[in-house]
């Protein structure tokens, strides 16, 4: 079965927390409750634990109160649950999805947007895939930098016995380095809202993953 849709998609610049809303996902094509979040196991980066320390200790506890944890010495994987015959992420509930706010979530979760939608391809919306684009690689070095200053004073996120200890030290280094964000990211328009019109297919002929070529 196939249908032609009009998706609503709103794009959010709240800096490192920014991310991509899409209507689609309240009723996802995929019908199984749980879409791209029966493959997905988040994972917390320095910048996400250092801004939930500091604006959502509650969702800290939260995440390092999950069985199956992978605690590296600078991040933490929620690692899913076995579900039927997939998986289901720990945070994503039958009703109502995902229980953390958008952006609460770590940054695959706040910008992906499945592969059928391709909003990439939309010329005018070409300066929020540079937008995007730029605020990944900003992270990714960011939260590199922030690794290395807490392993250089001898931090590490799998001692649970310093652990709030490294949290401390992580918060100062995390307002230290984010005192100014990059200025492209500074530029970019605070939100905006655009209709896409698709044509959706059904259950597992709805892509979910990017195709390697
Ligand atoms: S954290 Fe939320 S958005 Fe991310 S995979 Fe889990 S349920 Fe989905």
């Amino acid at each position: 079965m196939k249908a032609v849709q009009e998706i609503r998609l709103r794009f959010l610049n709240h800096g490192l927390r920014s991310y991509i809303e899409v209507d689609l996902c309240r009723e996802c094509p995929r019908q199984d409750d749980k879409g791209c979040c029966g493959h997905y196991s988040p994972v917390f980066y320095s910048t996400d634990l250092a801004y939930l320390a500091l604006h959502r200790p509650d969702l800290v506890d939260l995440i390092f109160s999950q069985p199956h944890l992978t605690i590296l010495d600078a991040s933490v994987t929620v690692n899913n649950a076995i579900d039927g015959d997939s998986y289901r992420c720990r945070f994503h509930q039958l009703e109502g999805g995902c229980v953390l706010e958008q952006e609460n979530r770590e940054s695959v979760c706040r910008h992906f947007v499945c592969p059928g939608i391709g909003w990439q391809q939309e010329e005018d919306l070409r300066p929020w895939r540079q937008f995007f684009e730029l605020l990944e690689d900003y992270e990714i070095s960011l939260n590199q930098r922030i690794a290395e200053r807490l392993q250089s004073q001898g931090f590490t996120l799998r001692d649970p016995d310093t652990r709030l200890e490294y949290f401390e030290v992580l918060k100062k280094i995390y307002l230290e380095e984010t005192q100014t964000l990059p200025e492209p990211i500074l530029a970019q328009a605070a939100e905006e809202e655009r209709c896409l019109i698709r044509t959706l297919s059904y259950g597992e002929d709805w892509e979910l993953f990017y195709k390697l070529r």
